[in-house]
C-alpha cells in the first residue's frame, strides 16, 4: 500500500512536471508540439521558395520543429528527401510533389509510421496514403488565363485572332485543371472561328511542358513561330505559368514581336512572380494569376494542427480531387487575375511586394 502510494505521488509529480514548466526545470520549448517535414519541388520558381518560407515561419510560430527541403525537380532526390523525413521521424508530411504518381511507396512507409499527409497545392495521386489537400481552384485560374487573354484581344483588334496554346507539366495534376479551365471558355471561340489555333495543336499531350521547363516552352514557340507565322502574326499566347511566359517572350521578341509595327501578342502567365509582374508593368507580358503563397501556408499550417489536435480540419471541397483511389478532402483557396489595371491594389496593397521590389 505504501509502496503504491509512493509510486502514484511519483506518477502524479511526473504529471505535474510535463504540465509546469517550472518543475520540469524550464519552460517548454516552443517547437513541441510536432514536427512537420515541409518537400518542396524546386527554388527555381520564386513561388515555392515564398511557400517554404511561409510555412517555416508559420509553422514555428505555431510551435512546430520543421524540416524543409527542395529536390530541384527532380524526382529521386524528392523521394529520399521524404524517407529521410519519415526516418527522423517527423509527426507530419507536406508534399508539393515534382510528379503526384511517384510517391506511392513512400507514403505507405509514412501511413505504416502513422505519418499523417498533406498535399501543399499538387494533388499526390494513386495512393490511398494523403490525407488532405490545400490548394487553390485551380480550374479556375485557367478560367481567368483564358479570360484575360480573350479580354486582352478584344482590346487589341478585330477578330480572327490566332492564338497558340501552352500546358503545364502532364505529371502534375494541376496542368490539367488550368488547361480544362482555360478551354472552357477557348473551345467555343474556337468552334465558332473567332480564335484560330493555327498550329492545330491542342490537348494536353500535344501542349504540355514537362517540368514546367521555360527552356522547353521556349523552343517549342521558336518551332510554332517558324512553322505557323511566317505570313501571318500571332496575335495571342495562353501560358499556364509565369516561367514558361518568360521563354514564350524571349521566343516572340527574337522574331521582332513587342518592336517596330508587329505588336506583342497578349501572352497570360500564373504566380505572379516578381520578373513576369515587370514584364507587366513594361508591355511585354499581359496578364498573370496571383495566388497568394502566404495564405496557402495559413490554411495548411490550420489543417495540420487540426488534425494533429485530433479535431477535423476546416475544409471546403470534398467532391473536386480525386486522386485516382479517392476524392482528397480540400480546401481551395480564391486565385486572382492581375495585369497591369490592378497589379498595385492587389500585390502592393496585400503586402505581397513593395513597390521598389516592382519598379
Ligand atoms: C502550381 C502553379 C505553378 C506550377 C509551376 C503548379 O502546380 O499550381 O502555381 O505555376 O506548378 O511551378
Amino acid at each position: 500500500m505504501k509502496r503504491l502510494s509512493a509510486v502514484m505521488a511519483g506518477v502524479a509529480f511526473g504529471a505535474a512536471a510535463m504540465m509546469s514548466p517550472m518543475l520540469s526545470g524550464g519552460y517548454a520549448h516552443a517547437a513541441d508540439k510536432g514536427y512537420v517535414g515541409i518537400a518542396m519541388p524546386t527554388k527555381s520558381s520564386s513561388r515555392w521558395i515564398s511557400d517554404g518560407n511561409s510555412m517555416v515561419e508559420q509553422f514555428e510560430a505555431a510551435g512546430y520543429k520543421t524540416d524543409l527541403q527542395y529536390a530541384e525537380d527532380d524526382i529521386p532526390n524528392q523521394l529520399s528527401q521524404i524517407e529521410n523525413m519519415i526516418v527522423k521521424g517527423v509527426d507530419v508530411l507536406v508534399i508539393a510533389a515534382i510528379d503526384g504518381t511517384t510517391l506511392s511507396n513512400a507514403l505507405e512507409n509514412a501511413a505504416a509510421a502513422g505519418i499523417k499527409v498533406f498535399a501543399y497545392d499538387r494533388l499526390i495521386v494513386e495512393s490511398p496514403n494523403v490525407d488532405y489537400y490545400s490548394t487553390f481552384d485551380n480550374f479556375k485560374v485557367g478560367v481567368q488565363q483564358a479570360t484575360s487573354l480573350v479580354d486582352g484581344l478584344i482590346a487589341s483588334g478585330e477578330p480572327p485572332y490566332n492564338v497558340e496554346l501552352f500546358g503545364g507539366s502532364p505529371d502534375d495534376n494541376n496542368a490539367y485543371f488550368f488547361y480544362n479551365g482555360a478551354m472552357s471558355i477557348l473551345q467555343p471561340l474556337i468552334d465558332e472561328g473567332t480564335i484560330v489555333i493555327k498550329s492545330g495543336q491542342m490537348g494536353m499531350d500535344t501542349v504540355g511542358t514537362l517540368r514546367w521547363d521555360g527552356a522547353v516552352a521556349q523552343a517549342r514557340m521558336d518551332n510554332l513561330l517558324s512553322a505557323h507565322y511566317t505570313d501571318e502574326e500571332v496575335d495571342g499566347v495562353l501560358s499556364p505559368y509565369d516561367g514558361l511566359s518568360i521563354g514564350i517572350l524571349s521566343s516572340l521578341k527574337g522574331v521582332g514581336y513587342g518592336s517596330g509595327d508587329t505588336k506583342m501578342p497578349i501572352v497570360t502567365g500564373q504566380d505572379a512572380e516578381l520578373p513576369s509582374v515587370k514584364s507587366i508593368l513594361a508591355d511585354e507580358q499581359y496578364s498573370t494569376i496571383f495566388k497568394d503563397t502566404r495564405e496557402l501556408a495559413r490554411v495548411t499550417v490550420s489543417m495540420v494542427d487540426s488534425v494533429l489536435a485530433g479535431e477535423k480540419p476546416t475544409i471546403n471541397d470534398t467532391s473536386t480531387y480525386n486522386n485516382g483511389v479517392k476524392v482528397v478532402p480540400s480546401y481551395l483557396l480564391e486565385p486572382i487575375m492581375v495585369d497591369k489595371s490592378n497589379w498595385e491594389e492587389i500585390l502592393v496593397g496585400s503586402g505581397y511586394y513593395s513597390k521598389e521590389d516592382v519598379q
